[in-house]
C-alpha cells in the first residue's frame, strides 16, 4: 500500500485543493488530507473546523483520510509511513518556495519524496486567501469553493 500526503493550511478548503485531492487520491492508494495546526499563523479557522470542511467535501472519496498535525510535516509523514508528500503548483510563484520547501525536507528525511501536481488552468488563480479576501468585501465565492464551505465562510464572516 502507497501512502501520501497533501499537507497544507486548507483555511478554508478551496476547488483548487479539491482537484489535487482528487488526482492525488488516483495516484496513491491511501492519500492522508493532513492540516497543519501552526499557532503562528492566524487563521480563519480552527483546526477542527478545516478537518471537518475537508472531511464534508471529500467523503465521496474513498481512499482519502483527513487529519492533523503539529510540528515538521516530515515528522507526520514518517509516522504515517507516507513515500511522498503531494504539493500543488499554481504558478510560478509558488515554484521558488517550494523547491525551497521540497529541498529542506529532503536533507530532513531522505526518504520521502515530494511530488508536485500542476493546477488544472481553472483553478490557476485560487488560493484560500482569495476566498476569503472576495469574501470579506461581499463577493460571490460559489465558484470557489464547495457550497458547503461557501456556508461556513459567510457563517464565520456574519459572526
Ligand atoms: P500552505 O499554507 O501549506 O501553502 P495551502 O492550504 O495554501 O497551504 O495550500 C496547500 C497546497 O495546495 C500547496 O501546495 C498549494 O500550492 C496547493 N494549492 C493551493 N491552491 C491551489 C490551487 N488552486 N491549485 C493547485 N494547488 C493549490
Amino acid at each position: 500500500m502507497t501512502t501520501a500526503i497533501y499537507p497544507g493550511s486548507f483555511d478554508p478548503v478551496t476547488n483548487g485543493h479539491l482537484d489535487i485531492i482528487r488526482r492525488a487520491a488516483k495516484i496513491a492508494d491511501v492519500l492522508i488530507v493532513a492540516v497543519l495546526n501552526n499557532p503562528s499563523k492566524t487563521s480563519m479557522f480552527t483546526v477542527e473546523e478545516r478537518v471537518e470542511m475537508l472531511r464534508e467535501t471529500t467523503k465521496d472519496i474513498e481512499n482519502v483520510r483527513v487529519d492533523s498535525f503539529s510540528g515538521l510535516t516530515v515528522d507526520y509523514a514518517r509516522k504515517e509511513h507516507a513515500v511522498c508528500m503531494v504539493r500543488g503548483l499554481r504558478a510560478v510563484t509558488d515554484f521558488d518556495y517550494e523547491l525551497q520547501l521540497s529541498q529542506t525536507n529532503k536533507v530532513l528525511a531522505p526518504e520521502v519524496d515530494t511530488v508536485f501536481l500542476a493546477t488544472d488552468l481553472k483553478y490557476a488563480y485560487l488560493s484560500s486567501s482569495v476566498v476569503k479576501e472576495a469574501a470579506g468585501f461581499g463577493g460571490d465565492i460559489s465558484g470557489f469553493v464547495p457550497s458547503y464551505v461557501q456556508k461556513k465562510v459567510l457563517d464565520k464572516l456574519a459572526k
